[in-house]
């Protein structure tokens, strides 16, 4: 019987009727421990506490709150190497690909350590005499974080490190299917010189314990990173609360190959940029657009990437991708493989499950070719290794293609020219663009997020993280004469 890990419930590790099993993707004969489930009476318990410790902690000093999220950055980053095992071994994707994540999620934390030092309001001259008048930032208050399984220390990260910086509460629902990096996390800030009760993780399913969150009229702000549909879910319960609430959504995002491309560029931004983490990125290119004159050769070099991926246990040495997530993820990839061969495109490489030593969602990269845009797998985030490759005659073909979509969060262009680079940023219709370089990897010192489908609400990371977090006071103050 492995261990049952609890939810952090007003301060308290909280045991609980119902636990899920954590199996690791990459051999589903390893149970990485059994997770409690919250129910909406510890939900209720922990919102309870949490407003008075968020009372607490926005009264704190500003050094105070700096010192809580270096340590917990710091410590991140320190354990990187185990946590990013952890993350992998649950998760799934290779080894250095979780000790990265884990690693970047600790920058979330002291970069946000350094901008709790940087609120600075505004001040103005009313237009009466004698009254000044002072506008700055307050925190929202409770803050309600919903994170996804394909990046669970990072996503949460970066909301979570804003909220507190900025004098919240925060009641994180991680996935059900990456619990043991969320309550890795939770324990580390545990372990801080925080309010009790300022930080709650309610772990559960998004239809149980997430639906109760986003529908709590004492939340007032939800910070959202998950699927469309979910995403349309959390709109309507918040519109119906006036509850604040930030939507980081699917995808579909384009990697726009032209015909001056540097081959050398190009490959391995495309293949890296299709399978990194086993295509489970919002920012994964799955549409390949290429120029007609260097198609053939393109598609050449890309079979050749693709072949070339080792799939394997995400903590083997030399894995470069692992399983896919879960089951349901890898039938949902299958079935998206044969509806591309129904829909007219050639499969030249993978999109089959594989067997490998250990028993897990094993899948090899697929490149499909000849498709076009109005294809299903060309419309729809398959959040699979796969990518499918469109051919164009022009650059303006090219780029009404990237932007027909409904999506619009990333999109790439791999070319020489100055003036095509700098056309395709002014007009793609994109939240991130990237030039001569994979549309997946973003910094963490400046905006993310996208347009269209693929997001609702203000900016996450960097300083425009604030927008969220916080809400705005205007005073007036008449101080009369000294004389
Ligand atoms: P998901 O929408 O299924 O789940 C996301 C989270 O929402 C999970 O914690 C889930 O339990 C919870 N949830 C589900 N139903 C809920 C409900 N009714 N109420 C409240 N919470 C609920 O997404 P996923 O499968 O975990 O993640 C994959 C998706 O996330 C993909 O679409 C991907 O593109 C997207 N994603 C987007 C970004 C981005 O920044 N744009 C980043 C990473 C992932």
């Amino acid at each position: 019987m492995s261990e049952i890990y609890r939810n952090f419930i007003a301060g308290e590790w909280a045991t609980s009727n119902n636990a899920i099993d954590n199996i690791n993707p990459s051999d589903i004969s390893d149970v990485i421990g059994q997770y409690a489930q919250a129910s909406a009476a510890q939900l209720q318990e922990t919102i309870e506490v949490a407003k008075q410790a968020q009372k607490e902690w926005q009264a704190t000093s500003l050094e105070k709150r700096q010192t809580v999220l270096n340590k917990i950055g710091e410590e991140m980053m320190a354990r990187s190497a185990e946590l990013g095992e952890l993350l992998a071994r649950e998760e799934g994707k290779p080894r250095a690909e979780g000790v990265g994540e884990v690693y970047r999620a600790g920058q979330f934390f002291t970069y946000y350590a350094a901008e709790v030092l940087r609120q600075i309001g505004e001040n103005a001259d009313s237009v009466r005499d004698g009254v000044e008048v002072d506008i700055r930032r307050e925190p929202m208050g409770l803050v309600g974080v919903i994170s996804p399984w394909n990046f669970p220390t990072a996503t949460a990260s970066w909301k979570i490190a804003p909220a507190l910086a900025y004098g919240n509460a925060v009641i994180w629902k991680p996935a059900n299917l990456t619990p043991a990096s969320a309550w890795a996390l939770t324990e580390i800030i545990s372990r801080q010189d925080i309010p009790k009760g300022l930080f709650s993780l309610v772990m559960g399913s998004g239809a149980e314990i997430g639906q109760n969150l986003i529908e709590h009229p004492e939340i007032n702000a939800i910070s959202f990173t998950g699927s469309y549909q979910v995403g349309k879910t959390i709109a309507r319960a918040s519109a119906e609360n006036f509850t604040k609430f930030q939507l980081e959504l699917g995808s579909k995002n384009a990697l726009l190959v032209m015909d001056d491309a540097d081959l050398d560029i190009a490959i391995p931004a495309a293949a890296g940029g299709a399978f990194g983490g086993t295509g489970q990125k919002c920012t994964a290119s799955s549409r390949l657009i290429v120029h007609e004159s260097i198609h053939d050769q393109f598609v050449e070099r890309m079979l050749d990437a693709t072949k070339a991926f080792k799939v394997g246990h995400a903590l083997a040495d030399g894995t470069q991708l692992g399983p896919v997530a879960s089951e349901a993820q890898l039938n949902a990839n299958l079935d998206y493989m044969k509806l591309a061969a129904e829909e007219g495109c050639e499969i030249a490489y993978g999109g089959e499950r594989l067997s490998l030593e250990h028993d897990g969602f094993y899948m090899s990269p697929a490149l499909l070719l000849g498709g076009n845009n109005q294809m299903r797998v060309n419309r729809e985030e398959m959040f699979a290794p796969a990518t499918c490759v469109i051919k164009v005659g022009s650059y303006e073909e090219g780029l009404a293609t990237v932007n027909d979509t409904d999506y619009g969060l990333t999109a790439g262009i791999i070319t020489q020219s100055l003036a095509k680079a700098t056309h395709f940023r002014r007009h793609a219709e994109t939240g991130c663009v990237m030039v001569n370089l994979p549309t997946a990897g973003t910094d963490y010192h400046v905006p993310f997020g996208g347009r269209k489908n693929s997001s609702y609400g203000s900016r996450e990371q960097g300083k425009y993280a604030e927008e969220f977090y916080t809400q705005v006071k205007t005073s007036y103050i008449f101080s009369g004469s000294p004389f």
